[in-house]
């Protein structure tokens, strides 16, 4: 009794463990019947000990022509097969022939589902063909790189850039594939130890010859456990950017050439028309001279002979004349500024103001001008040619006078890089239209009869300026005087 205890004690526990597996657990006749399944099976597919499982599982007639569970009985071996269930789920299926107790043959079949792993499968691959396809589909050249500098992924365009097919690429030395194959290992090296490289240039070798000059990018990638498994990188193809670059240097040095021409070609026609301006009103000056001695001679001579209309006739000719050499020597005066100027130098700015006040002095008294200045500055300039500057200023400031005796400011302000400076009148001042008019030469505003003048004193002005690199503008308005104002960089350079 007892040993008849142990043994259902034994089938006991022994059921226990087939009814708590998680997979399922059933036994097969040779004719389809199923006189055992554990609880697992019973949960997914019920227990029906007197239907052949075909009928339960499938509403079948027949056995299901893709079962491989009956082979094991021709074979007499284990049998490991994938299974679609009547539910639609995946099992991994291992069955084994079986002897039943009283020696009858069984086939003990067991089922694990593998659905959820199948589909993750599934879906694994599914997502590594679509990687795939993105690193295909890529124009660039793609390379895999193992820390021994091997390659060992390729994509199309590696194959075609190389002209060396895929399997011959895989395993080989990364460096092989470049002119300069010290500094290809130099570039995977540079990836392994900072973790990655931009715009690295190198220049790949096809099969036939052909170079493809490429800036690689490179990174690390790691496995699972975080550890460097190789590098990934990608060559972007910069032939057409180099062949694009190179011709827009050519074009830009061709450009450069053409403005240099164009410069040297004004340069010269200026200094062309400067000696011209020069020789004409030097050589003018000569026969205007004779001209307007004689004229006064025959007004001499003819002095009691003349009647009153005579006599005008007479005044404006030698008027015409005198008018005619003060242009010529302005304008003279005008040609020899470039021409004839000195290189500049540290020049103090109050002492030339003070010079010009002293050429001015005549006119100053008579007008009773009140004449103030702030504290110069020392400015690299021209000191001859600063001083007629301010001359010119000073002398307009006074000519074109109001109602009031004159009052004239000269200042200068440090601005970044140049002084300004400025002088200031309460004269007539000028219409903002005319501002940049008066600049030019021979251009006033007024006739002789109200102001006399030439025209040229600004333009002088301007010229000087604008050869020590400044420039001259003026602010007014009508009836409220007029404010010069010039620049003299700091430490600048002459044309
Ligand atoms: P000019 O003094 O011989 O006329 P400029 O070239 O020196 O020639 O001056 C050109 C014109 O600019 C002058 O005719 C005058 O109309 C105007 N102008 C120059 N300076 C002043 C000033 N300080 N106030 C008002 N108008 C001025």
């Amino acid at each position: 009794m007892r040993a008849e205890e142990a043994v259902k004690a034994e089938r006991h526990r022994f059921s226990d463990v087939l009814e708590t597996l998680p997979a399922y657990v059933c036994l097969l006749t040779p004719d389809y019947y199923m006189p055992f399944a554990n609880r697992v099976f019973r949960e997914w597919f019920g227990y029906y000990p007197d239907k052949k499982c075909y009928e339960f599982l499938f509403n079948r007639t027949e056995p299901c022509e893709i079962c491989e569970t009956y082979s094991v009985l021709q074979t007499m071996k284990p049998h490991h097969w994938e299974w679609t269930g009547p539910n639609g789920r995946n099992y991994d299926i291992f069955d084994f022939p079986f002897e039943d107790t009283d020696g009858s043959l069984l086939i003990l079949e067991m089922g694990i589902d593998v659905t959820e792993q199948k589909r993750m499968q599934e879906e694994l691959r599914a997502a590594s063909l679509y990687t795939r396809s993105l690193i295909e589909a890529s124009l660039d050249p793609l390379v895999t790189v193992s820390p021994d500098g091997r390659i060992t992924d390729v994509s199309d365009a590696t194959v075609k850039v190389t002209g060396v097919p895929r399997e011959q690429l895989i395993g080989t030395d990364f460096s092989d594939y470049f002119t300069e194959r010290q500094e290809a290992r130099e570039g995977y090296r540079r990836a392994f130890a900072e973790g990655f490289v931009t715009d690295y240039p190198l220049t790949i070798r096809h099969r036939d010859g052909h170079l493809t000059d490429v800036l690689y990018n490179a990174t690390v990638y790691r496995d699972t456990r975080g550890n460097v498994a190789g590098i990934f990188a990608a060559a972007r193809d910069v032939t057409e950017k180099r062949i694009a670059e190179a011709e827009l240097e050519r074009y830009r040095l061709h450009l450069e050439d053409l403005v240099k021409q164009r410069t040297q070609e004004l340069d010269r026609s200026n200094r062309d028309l400067e000696q011209f301006a020069y020789v004409a009103s030097h050589d003018l000056q000569e026969p205007l001279r004779a001209v307007a001695g004689f004229v006064e001679l025959l007004r001499q001579n003819l002095q009691n002979s003349l009647n009153a209309k005579t006599t005008k006739y007479m005044d404006f000719a030698v008027d015409g004349a005198m008018r005619m050499q003060s242009l010529i020597s302005g304008l003279l005066e005008y040609s020899r500024i470039g021409t004839r100027g000195k290189e500049p130098q540290q020049t103090d700015a109050g002492a030339a103001l003070k010079r010009a006040m002293a050429n001015l002095q005549t006119s100053i008294r008579e007008s009773g001008a009140k004449i103030a200045s702030d504290s110069l500055p020392a400015v690299y300039f021209d000191d001859v040619q600063l001083s007629q500057l301010f001359q010119n200023l000073i002398s307009n400031a006074i000519k074109f006078r109001g109602e009031q005796p004159p009052r004239i400011h000269i200042s200068a302000v440090k601005l970044d890089d140049s002084w300004r400076f400025s002088v200031a009148d309460n004269g007539i001042g000028i219409e903002p239209q005319y501002a940049e008019r008066i600049f030019l030469i021979f251009q006033r505003l007024h006739s002789r009869e109200e102001y006399p003048g030439t025209g040229i004193g600004l333009s002088i002005c301007k010229k000087i300026v604008e050869r020590h690199n400044g420039k001259i503008w003026v602010e007014s308005k009508p009836g409220n005087g007029s404010t010069f104002y010039f620049t003299v960089p700091d430490k600048g350079e002459t044309n």
